[in-house]
């Protein structure tokens, strides 16, 4: 049988968007990041996002599961591959690296599919200063006690750690006005806050000055 490959073809048959998109989800620690991008998953928006796995040498939280969660790696590893030039942007955040892969962003792509990413606020600076036309969204929580008391409620940090991403939160914040679109993540509001981001996407996708991304 003559298999001729469909260029730009997703799973399921469906167009992807002429263009798709390198979209960065930014925010303190504790403002529901993951949740918000479990939910946007859920709405299955077709093609289906990609979210892409990052690196980093944190050290692996109860429930995390490795290639999915983040890829997690030794400070040794993670120098590598970054001197190898596989990452596009690598950063210290609370005091551990993290990196985005060059091959997760690139395969998105290559399918048609617009590329989630999960990243602080210099990694984010550091990608619109690669890629212009990157779609940047900062979620915002309602107030500064709500964001403290989530964090604190998820023990997933020691009190130090704790310290530390409550200070960087304030610092996080400040720099909101970077963004293209700025999101509040208000409570018990998951899939609102999903749906307005899926909106923002669906309004840029259709953009007419929007150009193919390449990293
Ligand atoms: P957490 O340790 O809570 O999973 O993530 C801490 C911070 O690192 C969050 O702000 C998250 O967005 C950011 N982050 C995760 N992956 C990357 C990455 O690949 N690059 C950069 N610059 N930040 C990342």
């Amino acid at each position: 049988m003559n298999s001729t490959p469909t260029v730009g073809a997703v799973p399921g048959d469906e167009p992807g968007p002429p263009h798709p998109m390198l979209v960065i989800i930014s925010g303190p620690s504790g403002v529901g990041k993951d949740t918000i991008i479990a939910a946007l998953q859920e709405r299955r928006h077709l093609p289906p996002y990609h979210y892409v796995v990052t690196c980093t040498t944190r050290a692996r939280r109860h429930g995390e599961i490795d290639a999915v969660s983040y890829n997690f790696l030794t400070v040794e590893q993670f120098l590598a591959i970054r001197d190898a030039g596989e990452l596009l942007e690598a950063n210290e955040v609370h005091g551990n690296w993290y990196g985005t892969p060059r091959a997760g962003v690139r395969s998105a792509l290559a399918r048609r599919q617009h590329a989630i990413l999960k990243i602080d606020v210099q990694g984010a600076q550091v990608i619109k200063g690669l890629v212009p036309d990157a779609l940047l969204i900062f979620v915002v929580p309602p107030s500064l006690e709500t964001l403290f008391h989530h964090l604190r409620d998820r023990r997933t940090e020691s009190d130090e750690q704790l310290e530390v991403r409550q200070r960087n939160a304030a610092i996080e914040l400040a720099r909101k006005d970077d963004y293209d679109y700025v999101v509040l993540n208000e409570e018990d509001r998951v899939d609102h806050t999903a749906e307005r981001i899926e909106a923002i996407i669906t309004h840029e996708e259709r953009r007419e000055s929007r150009r193919p991304v390449t990293v």
